[in-house]
């Protein structure tokens, strides 16, 4: 690319809007010109509001921006990556979208409309071809492009090679989701430390409908759901990052451990072939030994684009079991956005 493609970040001063300001200050592409938040930030240098709380330092150019109020619905760059909480995200993404702009939503609000493309870049691209029918229905030049909540990311992302290769047709999942995973500030300490606390029924129902969406076909220019039954139980660990996530699968053929070794290991897709500047390669990475993938030592495989297995071995209920692990915040939030608009950036799409 010639020349950085200017973007913004709405909801810039959350646990992913800080992601979205960490991964896109040396992004090759693109370079942010723009970050919005609620009233509380607005009209004030980003470095002096923001509660900073990433390991690697505030960038200085970006702490020196001033930030706008996001329901004002103005920006000067075209792409925006919205970090709005999914009631904010209601109204305030149609509006830019109507105003032009190309939104690439971590929100979970527009993720099951039937226009708007959920996509993993990995997985469904195609889905994409969505959005000139999303622009014609609702009459925006912009428009909306979802990405997965954090679970069903990588969840997806361990259950796609096994669907590819022998079709997956039920998973039983139970997760283990990092205190990050609910936003800054986030779950009470004293509610946290020494517990394990059941999520509401709401994250259960994204991870049991998002997968079928994902893993589903573009026909005629409709998503038609995989069929495939996922139940899940999710629950909340004192883990700063990183989702673990206990899987079993039925499948639609026989494997072996060496078939399903061999489908975690050649997956490579569209982002991986095209060399996308955020894409993880490999992107399931195969730990050995029965004591991984844990979140400490692997979340940040494949600079926490990748989703990590491990334990795989046969299932007294379905037919195969293993553990998965991923960065929930970069994989599953901020970095996704950003690996679905390099996409749309490489086919000339953000112009
Ligand atoms: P968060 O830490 O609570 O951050 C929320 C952000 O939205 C802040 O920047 C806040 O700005 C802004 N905001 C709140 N109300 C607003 C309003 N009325 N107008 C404009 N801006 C407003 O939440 P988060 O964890 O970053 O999550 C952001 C979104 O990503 C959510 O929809 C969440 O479900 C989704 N998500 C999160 C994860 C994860 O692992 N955390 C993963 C996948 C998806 P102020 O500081 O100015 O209030």
């Amino acid at each position: 690319m010639d020349k950085k493609i200017p973007v913004g970040i709405i909801g810039a001063t959350g646990a992913v809007g800080q992601r979205f300001i960490s991964l896109l200050a040396d992004h090759p592409w693109f370079e942010i010109t723009d970050l919005l938040a609620s009233e509380r930030s607005a009209g004030q240098r980003y470095g002096d509001v923001v509660n900073w709380i990433l390991p690697d330092p505030l960038p200085a150019r970006v702490a020196d921006l001033t930030v706008r109020q996001a329901d004002e619905g103005r920006a000067d760059a075209r792409v925006l990556f919205s970090a709005l909480p999914a009631s904010q995200a209601r109204a305030l993404e149609p509006l830019f979208a109507s105003r032009g702009h190309y939104i690439f939503s971590n929100a979970s609000a527009f993720r099951m409309a039937e226009d708007v493309p959920l996509v993993i870049t990995e997985v469904n691209p195609d889905h994409l071809d969505m959005i000139p029918e999303q622009q014609a229905r609702r009459g925006w030049d912009g428009f909306i492009v979802c990405n997965a909540n954090c679970t069903t990311t990588h969840l997806v992302g361990a259950l796609h090679p096994l669907h590819l290769a022998f079709g997956v047709t039920k998973a039983f999942v139970a997760t283990l989701q990092a205190a990050s995973g609910a936003g800054y500030p986030g779950i009470p300490a004293m509610d946290l430390i020494d517990n394990v606390v059941p999520h509401s029924y709401g994250e259960e129902q994204k991870v049991e409908t998002e997968p079928r969406k994902i893993m589903g076909d573009f026909v005629d220019g409709r998503f038609q759901f995989a069929d495939m039954t996922l139940t899940a139980h999710c629950h909340r660990v004192p883990v700063l990052d990183g989702h673990t996530e206990a899987v079993s699968v039925a499948l639609g053929r026989e494997a072996t451990r060496e078939d399903i070794l061999d489908a975690f290991r050649s997956y490579r897709r569209l982002p991986q072939e095209l060399g996308l500047p955020s894409a993880p390669d490999p992107a399931v990475v195969v730990v050995e030994g029965m004591h991984r993938p844990q979140p400490r030592l692997d979340r940040m495989a494949g600079r926490g684009m990748a989703t990590v297995v491990g334990r795989i071995r046969p299932c007294n209920l379905l037919d195969w079991r293993f553990s998965l692990l991923g960065h929930n915040t970069i994989r599953g939030a901020a970095g996704g956005s950003i690996l679905n608009a390099e996409l749309m950036g490489y086919w000339g799409r953000l112009g």
